[in-house]
This record gives C-alpha cells, sequence and structure tokens, in this order.
C-alpha cells in the first residue's frame, strides 16, 4: 500500500473520529479500505420519475416529500409501519413488516424530502406500496449531490449510508490519484483497461453508467486474471514434473512385461502378444462405447502415455457412462503393471462400483479390492495388505483408501468419482500414496456449470463426454402436488406391474440424519402396510449397517424388491437400470442440483422412465426448480440456473468457494470475461513462466497469495 494510503479515515474531510468508529465496524480503518468498498448498487438521481409513473412489479426509487407516518397491528403480534410519499403526481408508501423501530426512524423525517427503493406493489384500493425499501432523508447538504447517480453502500447496522458515501467522496477526491496501477500499461491497452485510479473514481463517483460498467469491467477482470494465473501457473508446474509414462499405444507387441512393471508372479499376466487394448476393451464391456466415451478414453490414454502427469477432468452428465471409461483408464494402467484407485464419495457408490468393476475385470483375470471404513478389521487388513503387496491391481473405496497405513506396492493412477463432493485435500492425499506422481482422473457429473469449471477446475484439462449410451428415453418428469398422491401411487402400481421397479425419495430433513432415518421409515411403513401391501418393499437410509445398506441395494439390483424407500444416499452413482420411476417426496426441499442427481438414478434402462416431484412449492425459488426440472433433463443447463438460483458459494460448498470470493467479479454475468482473462494469463506465462519480468511486480504478490490460500484450503 503506497504511504498516504493508510491514512486513518479519521482524518479525511468531513468524517472525523466519530464517524470513523462507525466506519470500524465495516471493517474500514484507513482510506485504503475505503476506496476498495465499493457501492453494491447505485440510485440514478439526476432523472426520478414523478410518482404517478410508478410501476407496479419492478424495483423502482421513488422521491418525494414524507407526509404522514401510521402504524398498525396486523394481529399475532405483528406490525406494519407505513411512511407515505407524496409529491405533485401522486403518493406511495413506503411499508415496513415488523420493524417497529422503523416507526421512529420515519417520525424523525417528517415533512422532509426522502428519497426510497423498493419494488412496487399494489396494496389496499390500489394504492401504491413500496416493500423491501431501503430509504433516506435528503439533508440540505447533500442537495448540490443530488443530481448524480449515487452509490448506495453495503452497509452494517448503526452505520448510515450518509457517513460511508461520505468518506468515499473525500477518499477518492483526495487520495484516489496515489493508486499505483499494477497492471503493466501493455497489457492495459491490449485488453483495452482504464487505468485502476480512474475506475476507482468511477466505482464511487461514476460520471456516467458507461464509465461506471467500464471501470467495473477492468476491476472483474483483474480479479479473474490472479485467479487464472494462479491456476495455470499451477497447472505448468504439474505438467514438468516427471510421472509415469505408460506404454499404452505398444501393449501387445512385445511379450515382455513392460520394464519396471511389478514381478509377473504377483501381478495380471501382461497382455498377450497380437492383441491390442481395444481388444480387451471389446471383451471387458458388455456394450459398445458411444463415440464420446471413445474419444474421452482416447484422450485420456494419451495423457497416460505423456510422462508428466495426467491431471484431468472427465465431464459428463448422470448416466453418460463415466464408470466404464475410468475402468477403461485402469486397464491401461494395470497393463503397463501399474496399480490403480478409485475413490467415491460414499459407501453405497464405492461397494456399487466395486461389484461392477469386480465382474468387468473378473473375465481379464484382474483383481480387484475393496476398502471401505466400516468393514471389519479383519477385511480391511486383508484388503489393504493386497494392495500393498500388489496382489490386487485394482483398488476401489472411500476416504479409508488415502487413510495412514493404507500402501500402495506400486500406484499408477488414481480415479476421484464425483469430485464435487472432495476438496482439494482429499485429491492431493490420494496423489501422494504413489511413489512416484500418480496420474490424476477426476471425473464429475454437471453441477458444475462451466464457468465454475474453468476456475475451481482451471488447474485440470478437461474432457467431456457429450453423449448419452443409445436408446435412452430422456425421462418425463411431472411436478404434482400432495393431493394429486393417490393419483400418483396408482402409477407407480401400474408399472410395478408391468415388472418395473421404484425408488421412493423422503425429504431431506436438515437437523440431523436420525431424523431423516425416521422420516424413511415412516414412509416404509405407510407404503409397505397400506398403499404396497402386497408388493415387496425395502428400506435404504445412512443409519444402517454398511452389510444392511449392501443387503438391501442387492436384493433391489436383483429384483427381489420391487420399491426401494430411500433417503439421499441413493444421490450418487447408484445404477439399477430396471428401476423406472422416481417419487420425490417433498421435492421443493431438495436444491436444483441435488434433485437432478436423484433423477439420474432412473432412466438407465431401456423402458421410458418417470420422474415425480411431488411437492406443494410455494416460493418463487421452489417453483422455479419444479419448471426447470419438468422442463429439461439438460445438466448443465440444469447446472446454470442452480448457479443463478444460489451463487457459486452454495453450489460448490463453503469449503472451495474460497477462491470464488470476489469483490467485483461476478461468475454468471462475467463470464465472458472470465475467459478473456484465461486466454490472456495463457498467453503472459508463455511469455514469462515464473512471472519475474519486473512489469509483473505489481501484482506476483496477489497471485502468490491466492496460491498460498488455496495451499490453506488443502491442509485445512
Ligand atoms: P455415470 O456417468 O452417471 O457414472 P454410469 O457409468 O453409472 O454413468 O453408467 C450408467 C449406465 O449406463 C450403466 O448402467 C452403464 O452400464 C451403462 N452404459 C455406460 N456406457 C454405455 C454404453 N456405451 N452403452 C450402453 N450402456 C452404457
Ligand atoms: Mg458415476
Amino acid at each position: 500500500m503506497p504511504p498516504g494510503l493508510d491514512t486513518e479515515v479519521q482524518y479525511l474531510k468531513g468524517v472525523g473520529p466519530k464517524n470513523a468508529m462507525l466506519l470500524q465496524k465495516l471493517g474500514l480503518r484507513t482510506v485504503w479500505d475505503v476506496l476498495w468498498h465499493f457501492p453494491r448498487r447505485y440510485e440514478d438521481r439526476r432523472d426520478i420519475p414523478p410518482l404517478m409513473y410508478l410501476k407496479p412489479g419492478r424495483h423502482c426509487t421513488a422521491k418525494g416529500k414524507l407526509i404522514d407516518v401510521k402504524s398498525r397491528s396486523i394481529g399475532k403480534g405483528r406490525v406494519v409501519v407505513q411512511g407515505v410519499l407524496s409529491d405533485k403526481t401522486g403518493e406511495v408508501a413506503l411499508t415496513f413488516f415488523n420493524q417497529p423501530y422503523v416507526g421512529q426512524q420515519l417520525q424523525k423525517a417528517l415533512g422532509r424530502q426522502v428519497v426510497a427503493y423498493g419494488s412496487v406493489r399494489e396494496g389496499y384500493r390500489g394504492h401504491l406500496e413500496l416493500h423491501g425499501v431501503e430509504w433516506e432523508a435528503i439533508e440540505d447538504e447533500d442537495l448540490d449531490e443530488f443530481a448524480r447517480i449515487v452509490p448506495v453502500y453495503p452497509l452494517t447496522e448503526g452505520v448510515p449510508q450518509r457517513v460511508v458515501r461520505k468518506a468515499a467522496k473525500s477518499a477518492v477526491e483526495f487520495f484516489a490519484n496515489q493508486v499505483a496501477d499494477p497492471l503493466p500499461t501493455s497489457l492495459r491497452s491490449e485488453e483495452k483497461l482504464k487505468s485502476l485510479a480512474w475506475c476507482i473514481h468511477q466505482m464511487h463517483l461514476p460520471d456516467g453508467d458507461d464509465e461506471r460498467i467500464e471501470a467495473r469491467r477492468r476491476l472483474a477482470f483483474e480479479e479473474f486474471l490472479y485467479l487464472q494465473l494462479s491456476l495455470q501457473m499451477r497447472r505448468n508446474e504439474v505438467k514438468q514434473e516427471v510421472g509415469i509414462s505408460f506404454p499404452v499405444s505398444t501393449l501387445g507387441a512385445a511379450s515382455e512385461p513392460p520394464p519396471g512393471a511389478l514381478g509377473s508372479t504377483l501381478f495380471a499376466e501382461p497382455m498377450k502378444e497380437g492383441r491390442t487394448i481395444w481388444d480387451e476393451v471389446h471383451e471387458m464391456l458388455p456394450f459398445t462405447l458411444t463415440g464420446a466415451q471413445r474419444r474421452v478414453i482416447d484422450e485420456i490414454w494419451e495423457d497416460m502415455e505423456r510422462p508428466a502427469p495426467m491431471n484431468r477432468l472427465v465431464q459428463g452428465d448422470v448416466g453418460s457412462g463415466k464408470t466404464a471409461v475410468a475402468a477403461c483408464a485402469m486397464l491401461a494402467a494395470v497393463r503397463c503393471g501399474y496399480q490403480a484407485a478409485m475413490m467415491a464419495p460414499t459407501e453405497i457408490l464405492a461397494e456399487q462400483h466395486f461389484i461392477n468393476l469386480h465382474r468387468l475385470f473378473d473375465q481379464l483375470g484382474i483383481k480387484v479390492v475393496l476398502l471401505v471404513g466400516k468393514q471389519t478389521p479383519t477385511q480391511k487388513k486383508k484388503a489393504s495388505d493386497q494392495a500393498a503387496n500388489g496382489e490386487a491391481q485394482i483398488c476401489i473405496g472411500t476416504h479409508a483408501l488415502i487413510q495412514e497405513g493404507v500402501k500402495f506396492a506400486k500406484l499408477g493412477l488414481a480415479v476421484i468419482d464425483e469430485q464435487h463432493r472432495f476438496g482439494v485435500l482429499q485429491r492431493m492425499a490420494l496423489r501422494q500414496k504413489g511413489t512416484e506422481p500418480p496420474d490424476v482422473l477426476v471425473m464429475t457429473a454437471t453441477p458444475i456449470p462451466r464457468t465454475l469449471t474453468m476456475t475451481v477446475y482451471g488447474d485440470l484439462d478437461l474432457s467431456v463426454i457429450d453423449e448419452m449410451p443409445p436408446g435412452r428415453k430422456p425421462i418425463k418428469t411431472h411436478w404434482k402436488k400432495i393431493q394429486d398422491r393417490s393419483q400418483v401411487y396408482a402409477t407407480v402400481r401400474k408399472l410395478l406391474d408391468e415388472g418395473r421397479q421404484a425408488y421412493f425419495v423422503c425429504p431431506v430433513i436438515f437437523e440431523n440424519e436420525k431424523m431423516e432415518a425416521q422420516a424413511a421409515e415412516d414412509l416404509f411403513y405407510r407404503l409397505s402396510r397400506e398403499e404396497f401391501q402386497d408388493k415387496r418393499v425395502g428400506l435404504l437410509h445412512g443409519q444402517m449397517k454398511p452389510f444392511e445398506k449392501e443387503e438391501v441395494m442387492e436384493k433391489f439390483r436383483q429384483h427381489e424388491l420391487d420399491i426401494l424407500v430411500s433417503t439421499v444416499v441413493i444421490e450418487v452413482g447408484v445404477d439399477v437400470p430396471n428401476a423406472s420411476i422416481m417419487v420425490i417426496e417433498d421435492a421443493n426441499r431438495f436444491g436444483l442440483a441435488q434433485l437432478h442427481q436423484l433423477r439420474g438414478r432412473v432412466g438407465r434402462g431401456e423402458q421410458q422412465s418417470f420422474c415425480v416431484l411431488i411437492a406443494d412449492a410455494k416460493s418463487e425459488d421452489g417453483i422455479l426448480r419444479m419448471e426447470v426440472l419438468q422442463e429439461t433433463t439438460d445438466g448443465f443447463r440444469i447446472a446454470e440456473e442452480d448457479l443463478r438460483i444460489r451463487g457459486p458459494g452454495d453450489v460448490m460448498g463453503t469449503r472451495q468457494s474460497g477462491d470464488l470470493e470476489f469483490r467485483v467479479a461476478d461468475l454468471i454475468q462475467d463470464s465472458v470475461l472470465l475467459e478473456r482473462a484465461r486466454q490472456c494469463a495463457i498467453r503472459i506465462l508463455q511469455k514469462d513462466p515464473g512471472l519475474t519480468s519486473p512489469e509483473f511486480a505489481g501484482f506476483v504478490a496477489k497471485v502468490r497469495s491466492k496460491r498460498s490460500s488455496e495451499a490453506l484450503v488443502t491442509v485445512s
């Protein structure tokens, strides 16, 4: 921070010690802090229309004289306070629910000019009301400021807008010019970015909308640029490491095991001469791969053949067949004389992968073992011994895989399924289980929109499976109200009679897993004793013992059960193609991405599948979610909608959101800018991989601090 900018706010013109205390509540101690405390929005007060032009259903700014304040009780201890604004053309009532203290504040402003912002509603007898109001009385001294675009700052309780505005104004007027620009002039002219000092000025005191937008664009670009530089640098570093070069394309050309392979007594037979790895893939899989799967497998194998460690993200919607792709990668590693490990986020999923992959690899004489936390100590010991001595070539598991004490004889490939459930920590930990840096393959279904892929996973190469296996019919989704339940049950019965199976998913209960299990049991009893007495109903929830869960899943898989009642434990990866209908109770309690994941459990077979959402959604978000799901099965669209509704922090989970907290930038609004920043970062690093040139001195520290914050995420 240049000297001068660390001046304490109390010395700013028009602030003083008393206001400085208030500003401190917002964490604003120095001039620098104030300059970087940007407005949340702006109010264009150059041209506020007369009150008669207020339009219901829109957010508007209103100005008028406060002529009346009234408050009334509306029962159950609830209070409405209204302040009436008036001008020559009309009136509007600023309306506050259950904020009795606003009444006193309004009383003080009675008779003065007030500016208010909120959403316009038509109230009693067509009188206009403003809801969700932000308001302030206009001081005489503000009058000269009046006809401008006025910044509206984020505040905290007890800090008036006026105080922040005044501090920002004098900070900008006296100090903004001292702000040095970390971006080199050449880069700024290439990207057509204005100077930082100018941008800070325009953020706080915009000359017009164009200037304000221009300023914001530069600041957002800069934020994206630092993030992209740090991600690209990490990616380049990994590429320079020396990892394993798997000779995939020459497999089968020689009868000798590849150099470096484990002793062949411990290991699977090497591949027979004259056979290629594709021959084995065809023998192993019960179906023909889709074009997209084949393309992605090729990309992976090419990557594996290179000496630098692979770091690849495979993205493919629910049901696109990521497991088969992973199996092909693992097969290549094994045939080249290495072991492969696959980590899944839940025991059910790990167990299911184990069952499927065991079946596939058994035909080729490759041994697969399972390692999950809740196995008996003997089982666990056996599995980890087999991993350690190389008897097992493939090891499937949960977090248990990355526990201390688990060793591999020769780990060459680590696959991480449904990555969005894991933090960066686990990705690194599994990687460290190899003696040489193993190749890493990360697989994820879509709840990650492209913009996020570019940020959180910007250090990974990307392969996309953009094609579904043939014969899939898009799932038909219907949103039903609670009173339609019996009709829904009749549909389920019809499908069961045709030989299909059904899932019933009971609502998420936020309090705890125990209550969730209880809800599942209640639903189970109701269905098995009443509506579906004559059918075979099973129950699955998180509180059950692992072997109980496995038993139920196995019965459902074998069609010894017609209905499976479950909590969200089945959300990820469970695969029973004959299950063709899913009923989700209280569907409005689930997030959009989660519903899409759940729904992906059906639609895996030849028959038409259905998903019924039972929900009395009333909130705007809730209705929107149900409608989006009815409309589309496109995971990418759903992911974008989800991001729009919930914001990136929630979508990614707090663990990984640290990198996504921007001051100015917005991942949805600024996705084009993000791509530009990415390209720019790549260009910069091509010329100067270590950012050692003096022209980058201004921001090297910022890029580094991004990187160390990632390191913190990794160890926390
Ligand atoms: P996801 O991408 O959600 O992990 P899975 O790998 O579980 O999907 O595959 C979903 C289902 O599709 C499985 O039953 C799998 O056997 C089947 N499958 C995968 N690829 C193909 C294909 N090319 N042709 C036919 N069925 C396939
Ligand atoms: Mg999967």
